[in-house]
């Protein structure tokens, strides 16, 4: 049996598409404000990705950078800056930060209806209690990337591997809003392929290449891969992988995601959508 590739490429596109019908019919204007501090090379070109990516859908992307020498109190100053200001509907913050400075304390600094990456405690607590909300946007990309195979939810056993605050948990805590049985597992677990070998459901979400092996994969299971690895190729070029063994898991899973091309358009995805939400709020 070969898998059906769940794909995340493919998907994010779709939803770009009804979000530039959305702000077409709104007729508002839609922004982003992005904080950058320092001069991390990849953070920048992370930024300049999202501005391209924002301005092909209609969003205005308004990057504020600080610089290396910034501290805690420069960044929660200029946080709290775009919180007061009315025409910033909608505040993400690029990491990493400056060494020394917690970038949860200020993400948590983030006015809750502005914080589209969803990381503020409050938005963490309203998915919780299933309240109306900003969620993670990898958390979000990825149970929609479940929903998309038509797999029930309800009564589904869902086991994540990988149990980190904005994305283990609340992808559990939305797979548990939708009644599947979740199991949360994490570095400590013990006879984890014995609970991986049981679910309907697997996330993969640990940083580890190639962790899920295809004997870790129950027969026609839905498997989705966070994970985003660098590691040195057979041919000894740098590539990507995630925390799957893709090829292994192809033949046993009924949908898998890919790496590249699976999680990661979907999250960007998730964050436009988010920023349209609390723009047009
Ligand atoms: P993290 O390091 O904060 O958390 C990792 C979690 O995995 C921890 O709970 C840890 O206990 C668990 N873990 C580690 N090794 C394990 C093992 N051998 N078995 C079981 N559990 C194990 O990482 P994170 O921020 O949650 O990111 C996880 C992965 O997802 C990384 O590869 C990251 O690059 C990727 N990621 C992808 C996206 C995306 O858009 N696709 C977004 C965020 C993170």
């Amino acid at each position: 049996m070969s898998a059906t590739l769940i794909d995340g490429k493919a998907l994010s596109a779709a939803v770009r598409e009804r979000l530039v019908e959305r702000i077409r019919a709104a007729n508002r204007p839609v922004r982003l404000d992005a904080l950058l501090v320092g001069s991390d090379r990849a953070a920048a070109i992370y930024a300049e990705n999202q501005a391209k990516t924002c301005a092909a859908i209609g969003i205005d992307y308004r990057l504020h950078r600080l610089p290396d020498g910034a501290g805690y109190d420069d960044i929660a100053g200029r946080v709290l800056l775009l919180n007061t200001d009315d025409e910033v509907r909608a505040i993400m913050m690029h990491l990493p930060l400056p060494h020394g400075v917690d970038h949860e304390r200020i993400q948590a600094l983030i006015a809750p209806e502005k914080d589209v990456e969803g990381v503020n405690p409050a938005n963490i607590g309203n998915v919780v209690y299933g309240r109306r909300s900003l969620v993670p946007c990898t958390a979000l990309a990825s149970v929609e990337l479940i929903e998309s195979t038509g797999v029930e939810l309800r009564g589904a056993r869902a086991v994540i591997v990988g149990a980190s605050n904005i994305v283990g948990k609340p992808i559990a805590v939305l797979l548990m809003r939708a009644e599947a049985t979740v199991i949360s597992t994490n570095k400590f677990t013990r006879a984890i392929a014995e609970l991986t070998r049981s679910a309907d459901i697997l996330v993969a979400a640990a940083g580890v290449p190639r962790l899920i092996t295809g004997e870790m994969v129950k027969p026609g299971a839905v498997v989705v891969d966070v994970g985003i690895n660098r590691v040195t190729g057979a041919d000894g070029k740098p590539m990507t992988v995630g925390d799957v063994a893709f090829e292994e898991v192809l033949e046993v899973a009924s949908h898998v995601t890919p790496v590249p091309g699976g999680v990661g358009p979907m999250t960007v995805a998730m964050l436009l959508r988010n920023t349209v939400d609390a723009a047009l709020r």
